[in-house]
């Protein structure tokens, strides 16, 4: 702990700045909506929107649609984000091999590209995302002079406000200034964040997300992540450590875990923990998860129980989870839900049992495919959105009164 003297002073944006934010994200989300509309999503009054909106238009940002015919009262001109004004390039760093998109500002991936590197070095790395950028520039021209910068996301402890990899054990990174030998090498606008914090982002901004003000994120495979938008913002924690689902106690006896402990959620559901089970089950040697899951859809009882137990933990996580924040809705995402046929059933019946309050429990839980150009998706929504909301504020000075 320390004491509140060292505490920095809180950043508070111009309530200018905040509401052309607000109106931007109400017509990127919601859009194409009226003047009328967008005056209602936001609270702001029609004159608000009405002055906001100029400079939005001036600058590219927003496009007025043709009139709505059939309305009554004053014809309302709908308007429109403009998809082409800003791109983004979004990076999923992975071990040995980066994936890449080129994204305009509705986070349509315009292109897509795949990068082994054999170098784990922050300077290796770095030459990498460099090579990868300038193929993705290569294949969308249009994107050269309106590129806002560069997303980066990866697994691990990541603190994106300081653009520091606090900790990445697939890569053995300990405290790599990540963001600034980026945007050292290439001069552009670089953000990293945690890979499940971009995709929330990604959700919130562009996915079911942008009609749910507080949502959590879970993905399984090689390991759980977690992640929160909770009142519209994405919640990081004091220290970008927030979300550490996969590292709950879920099972005091159950197997140790990478980190020491044991029975973590990670190590009874991600991958090595399912492998792990099945062995151990049957006393025969398996591998990889992918046996498992043909196992199981081939009717083994062992591995269908494998599932069934890891569908009962997940469930503990997910009713805990509920418990804490109560979220409408939870994302259920990653690798590992190609076999949630084989466990919902186990999750649903556990949730069910474990929380508390009926309401908290009616929650809308959304199973989401997820392959790997849609971790790169997120990391490129992270720098529209930071990009477009630094872009927006300049503009604040040329809203009129
Ligand atoms: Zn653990």
């Amino acid at each position: 702990m320390r004491d509140h003297d060292s505490l920095p002073a809180p950043v508070r944006l111009g309530s200018r700045e905040q509401h052309l934010g607000a109106l931007f994200e109400a017509v990127l989300t919601r859009g194409p909506l009226s003047r009328r509309d967008a005056a209602r999503l936001t609270g702001l009054s029609p004159a608000s929107v009405t002055k906001l909106v100029k400079p939005m238009i001036t600058h590219g940002y927003l496009v007025e649609r043709d009139r709505e015919a059939g309305v009554p009262g004053r014809p309302q001109i709908p308007l429109q984000v403009d998809a082409e004004r800003h791109y983004a390039v979004g990076v999923k760093l992975m071990e040995g091999e980066l994936v890449g998109v080129m994204a305009d500002l509705h986070a349509e991936v315009q292109s897509s590209h795949r990068l082994k590197y054999p170098d784990t070095s922050p300077e290796g790395v770095v030459d990498a995302i460099e090579e990868l950028t300038a193929t993705l520039l290569g294949r969308s021209p249009e994107a050269g002079d309106r590129l806002l910068g560069l997303g980066i996301g990866l697994g691990g402890h990541v603190d994106g406000e300081a653009g520091m990899v606090v900790h990445a054990p697939f890569l053995g990174w300990h405290d790599v200034p990540l963001q600034q030998l980026v945007a050292d090498r290439m001069g552009v606008d670089v953000v990293i964040e945690n890979d499940v914090n971009a995709l929330a982002v990604a959700e919130q901004w562009f996915g079911s997300g942008s009609t749910f003000q507080s949502f959590a994120v879970v993905t399984l495979g090689v390991g759980v992540g977690c992640a929160f938008v909770l009142d519209g913002k994405l919640w990081r924690g004091a220290s970008g450590a927030a979300g550490e689902l996969g590292h709950m106690v879920v099972t005091p006896e159950g197997r140790v875990c990478h980190c020491g402990k044991r029975g973590c959620l990670e190590a009874m559901v991600g991958d090595e923990g399912l492998v792990a089970a099945m062995s151990q089950a049957t006393g025969r040697r398996y591998t990889k998860v992918s046996q498992v899951v043909s196992a199981a859809h081939a009717g083994d009882q062992h591995a269908r129980a494998v599932f069934a137990d890891a569908g009962v933990s997940l469930g503990r996580a997910i009713s805990t989870l509920l418990n804490l924040l109560n979220p409408p809705m939870v994302v259920l995402s990653g690798e590992g839900i190609a076999a949630s046929d084989l466990f919902m059933d186990a999750l649903r019946a556990e949730v069910d049992q474990d929380t508390f309050s009926t309401s908290a429990r009616d929650c809308t839980l959304l199973v989401r495919p997820l392959p790997d150009e849609t971790w790169a998706r997120g990391a490129a929504a992270t720098m529209l959105r930071q990009g477009v909301l630094l872009s927006l504020g300049r503009l604040s000075d040329e809203v009129a009164g």
